[in-house]
């Protein structure tokens, strides 16, 4: 039987978190020292779940301007944010600049954590759908023009759909 805690929609598998690390997070919280792993574990979860995304709002390197909602253009002068290098930890940038807000890796609790308002939740399945819809998201770099290669641009776009890129995207993401 799996030792799961339940936290209203949260849910945190015991087995797959990280002690050290959850009881790292829970003391900073101020949970003390010797409390139990179910407490170290509910005090994350409550803060985790209760904090709610920091609003994103990017600036234009040209104008100064606020990007739009994808972090891709200026909302103001119409200028493309320079498109992310055709490497793995390009792609890591790209995953965390589409999802700010709404994906964060917390190994206290065990791994990727969906917002999906009001509440954060525990939800690895969601975070590979979002890495796939990342890599698809590099056909409309090619669209738009970003970049200045467009023949290596297509060809990582490719590239990039493949299990072991996107793992490797999600993977270099965690330590955004
Ligand atoms: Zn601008």
């Amino acid at each position: 039987m799996k030792n799961v805690l339940k936290i209203g929609a949260l849910q945190i598998d015991l087995d797959a978190v990280n002690e050290d690390a959850l009881e790292a997070h829970a003391q900073r919280l101020g949970v003390p020292p010797d409390a139990s792993l179910n407490d170290a574990a509910g005090a994350v979860a409550k803060h985790t779940m209760t904090t709610t995304p920091a609003p994103v709002q990017g600036e234009c390197e040209k104008c100064g301007g606020p990007l739009d909602e994808r972090q891709e253009r200026c909302a103001l002068c119409g200028d493309l944010v320079p498109a992310p290098e055709c490497t793995d930890l390009g792609n890591a940038d790209r995953f965390v600049r589409r999802n700010l807000g709404r994906a964060r890796y917390c190994a206290a609790l065990g791994g990727w954590m969906i917002y999906c308002g009001p509440r954060w939740a525990a939800d690895e399945p969601a975070a590979v759908r979002l890495a796939k819809d990342t890599a698809r998201s590099i056909y409309g770099e090619l669209e738009r023009g970003a970049g200045d290669d467009p023949e290596a641009l297509g060809k990582h776009a490719i590239k990039s759909q493949s299990a072991h890129a996107l793992m490797a995207m999600l993977q270099l993401a965690q330590s955004e």
